[in-house]
C-alpha cells in the first residue's frame, strides 16, 4: 500500500523528561491537525526533528519506541545544527529575506549555509532509508527546500510535493541569495510546489525563469527533462473544532465575563506571536494615533493585545519585544484615563479555549502584518464566530487576504490609515457586519485545513512525475540505443549538425559561443572517422564559421543554407539568388525593436536580418516578440521575404532559404547511400529535418516539439552520443577517409 511520508523540520509532537520518564505527547495547529487524517491512515510515516532530547542510548531507544507508537522518525540534530542551520540560516536569513525584511537579515548567519545543506541532506537520507517504492513524499518549508532535489538523486522515482508555507518574495528580492540557484534546484527536485497564494507562486515562475533559465507555461514547467506542477493551495484552520470549542458552555462562560469586564467598552483583539513580521508597533502606533484624535474613545474601547513568545534566542527577536513593551507602555501612559487602560497587553501564551473566547468576544479582530504567509489567527476568529458577528480587519499583505476578501481590508504600513479605518470599522452597521462575516465564515469552514491537505495530496498522485513515464522513457532508451547501432555499423555515415544549442551551449550573446578545444576535437576525430563526412549547417553568417571552424576537414554551410563551403579551402558558394531588397523595408522595424527591449540586438546577415532577445529580459523578450512576429507577418506579403521564429530569436531572410536546401547535393555526393544523421535544437532544424531522404535519423536537442525521431536533452548528451560513434568500428573497411 502506498504510505505517504511527511517531512517537516519539527514534528509534531512534544517531548518532555520528567523524573527520567519520556513523555511524548501530539501537538495542534493547521499542519498537524490538518494531516492527521493522511499520517494516521495507510501506515504513513511523520519525519522531523523531535526537539531537544538526551542523547542518552536508553532514553533514546525509549524515546524512539513512544515515537514509533505515533508513527513519528526522529531526525536527531545537535545542538550546534539546530543553532547554525535552524535559528541562524532559516530564522536569521531566510525568515526575513522572504519577509521582505531585509534589514533584519543577520550578518554573521550567511556563513551556516554549508549546515543548512548538512542539515538537509541528513533529512534526505533519513526519509531515503524510511522509502518503500510506490510511496510518495511530502517536504515541507523553508528550513528544508534542499531535501527535494537530494532526494531525487537518492530515489530518483519517488513522488515528492513540496509545500512552501510562507511568502515566496518577488524574485527581486529573492535573488539576494547567494544560494538562490541551489535553492531553486534543491525545489525543483518535487513532482508538486505548493504555495498558498497565486502572487508567491508568480514569484517563484519569475524566479526560475530569471535564474535558472525555465520558462513555465501556466502551472506546468519542465526542468531537466521532467515535467514538474506547481498549484496554489492556501491551508486552512480545522474550522469545525473552532466552532465547537465556541459553543462550549465553558467557553461562553468566559466571553461573558471577558464582556463585563469590558464594561460596555468595545473590545479590539490582537493576537499575534511576537514576530517583526506582524506589524505589532505600527498597530499599536495606529491605536496611539485613533485615540489621539478621537479622546472620546479612551473609555469606550479596549484592546486586548496577546503576544505569543517566539525565537526568544535570536537577538533581533529580544530587540524587538524591548521596543514594543516600551512602545506599549508610552501609549499606555499617555491614553489611559482613571477608569481604563487602552491596551492590555499580555507577553505569554495563552490556552486554546481562553483564546477561542477571546475571539468570539471581540467587537473588531486586528490582523495587520507587515507581510504573512497565510496567518491562521484570523481564519481562527472567524471560525470561532458562530454567532456571525465581529469585525475582521485584515493587512493586504496578508496571505489570507487573497481569499478573504469581505473582511475590512489595511495597508499596515499606513497608520494614519489604519486608525481611520478602525474607527470607521467599530460604527460599521450590524447588518454588514453580519453579511461580511457570513461569507468569510462560509469560506473558512469549506477550505479548511483537511481540505488543504487532501487536495494537496491529491494533486501530487496525478501530478505528471517522473513516475507517470516510465516505460515511455524506458523504449525511447531502447530505440536510441538502436539507432546509435545502426549508426556505428554505418561504412556511409553523414553528419548534418546544427552549432548553436546542438554541439555548443547557448550563449547568452552569439558571439561568446566560441567553440571550445572539445568540440573542436570530437569534429576533428568524427571527420577522420572512415567512411564518414561531417557538416555543420548553421544559421551564423560565413565569416564567423569559416573563423572558428575554417581549418577543420567539415563542410559548413552558413546562413541556413544560403552559403556553402563543402570542403576546407574551397571558396565559399551562394545556393540562392541575392535579393536583399526586403531589407529596407524591415530593418527599421527590427531597430525599433530593439531599442525598446533593452538587452535585445540585430544582427546582420547577407540574406538575412535576424532580431536576437536571448539577453533581454525573458518575459519583455518573449512578448516583443510576439509583437514583432504580427508586425512582420502583415508586412511579408509584399517582399521577397519570409520570417522564422527560432530560439530567442526572429528571424527575416530572403524567401525559399532554409537549411533543408543543402540536403539534395549533399546525399547524392559520393555514391550516394549514405546513412544520414541530422542533429539540431531549432525551429530551423526543422526544415533540415523534414528534407532528409526516408531512412535517415534525425535528433531533436532539448524540450518542446519536433518531427524529429529522438530526442537529447541537451549539448553535453549530443557529444556523448557522437563520441559514442568513434569507440566502434563499422562494418567495412572505407574507401574514403572525409568527404565534402
Ligand atoms: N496561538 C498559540 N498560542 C497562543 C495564541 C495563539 O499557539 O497563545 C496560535 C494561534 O492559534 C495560531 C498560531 O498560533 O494557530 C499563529 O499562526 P499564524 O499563522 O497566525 O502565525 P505564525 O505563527 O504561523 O507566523
Amino acid at each position: 500500500m502506498s504510505r505517504l511520508l511527511i517531512v517537516s523540520n519539527r514534528l509534531p509532537i512534544t517531548v518532555k523528561s520528567e523524573q527520567g520518564k519520556i513523555r511524548v505527547s501530539e501537538s495542534i495547529g493547521g499542519l498537524a491537525t490538518g494531516l492527521r487524517g493522511p499520517h494516521q491512515s495507510g501506515e504513513s510515516l511523520w519525519v522531523g526533528w523531535p526537539g531537544e532530547v538526551s542523547s542518552h542510548e536508553g532514553q533514546r531507544s525509549r524515546l524512539e519506541k513512544e515515537l514509533a507508537d505515533l508513527r513519528a522518525v526522529p531526525v536527531y540534530l545537535t545542538e550546534s545544527e539546530i543553532n547554525r542551520y535552524y535559528e541562524a540560516f532559516s530564522n536569521g536569513v531566510l525568515w526575513p529575506l522572504f519577509h521582505y525584511q531585509t534589514d533584519l537579515i543577520q550578518r554573521d548567519a550567511w556563513r551556516h549555509w554549508e549546515t543548512y545543506r548538512e542539515v538537509n541532506r541528513h533529512f534526505a537520507e533519513v526519509v531515503a532509508r524510511e522509502y518503500r517504492s510506490g510511496d510518495m513524499v511530502w517536504v515541507h518549508d523553508y528550513q528544508l527546500t534542499l531535501v527535494p532535489a537530494m532526494l531525487r538523486r537518492l530515489i530518483p522515482r519517488a513522488r515528492i510535493g513540496f509545500f512552501l508555507h510562507i511568502p515566496f518574495p518577488s524574485s527581486e528580492v529573492f535573488r539576494i541569495l547567494p544560494w538562490r540557484s541551489q535553492m531553486l534546484e534543491g525545489i525543483l527536485g518535487a513532482d508538486l510546489i505548493g504555495f498558498h497564494t497565486f502572487s508567491y507562486m508568480r514569484h517563484f515562475a519569475r524566479a526560475i525563469l530569471l535564474v535558472l533559465g525555465a520558462e513555465s507555461q501556466g502551472e506546468m514547467l519542465t526542468f531537466e527533462e521532467r515535467k514538474i506542477l506547481m498549484g496554489v493551495f492556501p491551508i486552512g484552520v480545522d474550522a469545525a473544532e473552532f466552532g465547537r470549542l465556541a459553543d462550549q458552555e465553558s467557553v461562553l462562560a468566559k466571553v461573558e465575563a471577558v464582556r463585563q469586564e469590558c464594561g460596555g467598552r468595545k473590545m479590539i483583539l490582537g493576537v499575534d506571536r511576537l514576530d517583526y513580521t506582524k506589524g505589532l508597533p505600527r498597530r499599536m502606533l495606529a491605536m496611539d494615533r485613533l485615540l489621539e484624535r478621537e479622546p472620546g474613545l479612551r473609555d469606550k474601547v479596549r484592546m486586548i493585545q496577546i503576544v505569543v513568545p517566539s525565537r526568544t534566542r535570536v537577538d533581533s527577536y529580544e530587540q524587538y519585544r524591548q521596543n514594543l513593551d516600551e512602545l506599549v507602555g508610552r501609549i499606555n501612559g499617555a491614553h489611559a484615563t482613571v477608569n481604563s487602560v487602552p491596551i492590555h497587553y499580555l507577553y505569554r501564551s495563552i490556552p486554546q479555549t481562553e483564546l477561542v473566547a477571546l475571539y468570539r468576544s471581540a467587537d473588531l479582530m486586528l490582523v495587520t502584518p507587515l507581510r504573512d504567509g497565510m496567518n491562521l489567527v484570523a481564519k481562527e476568529f472567524v471560525a470561532s464566530r458562530p454567532d456571525e458577528d465581529g469585525i475582521l480587519m485584515l493587512s493586504e499583505f496578508a496571505g489570507a487576504a487573497e481569499e478573504l476578501r469581505e473582511a475590512v481590508s489595511v495597508n499596515p504600513y499606513d497608520i494614519d490609515g489604519v486608525a481611520t479605518t478602525i474607527s470607521n470599522s467599530l460604527s460599521l452597521p450590524e447588518e454588514e457586519r453580519r453579511a461580511r462575516m457570513r461569507v468569510l465564515r462560509s469560506r473558512v469552514l469549506t477550505y479548511d485545513c483537511y481540505h488543504w491537505a487532501n487536495s494537496f495530496i491529491k494533486a501530487l498522485e496525478t501530478a505528471p512525475g517522473v513516475t507517470a513515464q516510465p516505460v515511455e522513457a524506458q523504449s525511447a532508451h531502447a530505440r536510441m540505443e538502436a539507432m546509435h547501432e545502426k549508426l556505428s555499423g554505418s561504412d556511409r555515415l553523414l553528419l548534418l549538425l546544427d552549432y548553436d544549442g546542438t554541439l555548443v551551449p547557448l550563449a547568452s550573446s552569439p558571439q561568446l559561443a566560441v567553440p571550445d578545444p572539445e568540440v573542436k576535437k570530437l569534429l576533428q576525430a568524427l571527420a577522420a572517422r572512415p567512411g564518414t563526412a561531417v557538416h555543420i549547417v548553421s544559421g551564423r553568417p560565413a565569416p564567423v564559421l569559416e573563423s572558428w571552424l575554417g581549418g577543420m576537414p567539415i563542410g559548413l554551410h552558413a546562413e541556413h543554407g544560403f552559403w556553402s563551403r563543402p570542403e576546407p579551402g574551397s571558396p565559399w558558394q551562394r545556393n540562392s539568388p541575392d535579393d536583399s531588397s526586403w531589407k529596407e523595408a524591415v530593418l527599421p522595424v527590427l531597430e525599433q525593436f530593439a531599442s525598446w527591449t533593452p538587452g535585445s540586438l540585430i544582427e546582420r546577415k547577407s540574406a538575412g536580418l535576424a532580431w536576437h532577445y536571448r539577453m533581454a529580459d525573458p518575459e519583455l523578450g518573449k512578448a516583443h516578440a510576439r509583437d514583432l512576429q504580427n508586425r512582420i507577418e502583415a508586412m511579408l506579403p509584399g517582399l521577397a521575404a519570409e520570417m522564422v521564429m527560432g530560439h530567442k530569436v526572429v528571424e527575416v531572410r530572403a524567401r525559399g532559404i532554409h537549411k533543408g536546401m543543402v540536403v539534395p547535393s549533399l546525399a547524392v555526393a559520393g555514391d550516394g547511400d549514405w546513412t544520414i544523421l541530422a542533429v539540431g535544437d531549432d525551429r530551423s532544424d526543422e526544415e533540415l529535418f523534414a528534407a532528409l531522404p526516408p531512412g535517415s535519423f534525425a535528433i531533436h536537442v532539448g524540450s518542446g516539439e519536433s518531427r524529429a525521431g529522438y530526442r537529447l536533452p541537451d549539448p553535453a548528451a549530443v557529444r556523448d552520443f557522437l563520441s559514442r560513434l568513434l569507440e566502434a568500428e563499422p562494418r567495412e573497411q572505407p574507401l574514403l577517409n572525409s568527404r565534402g
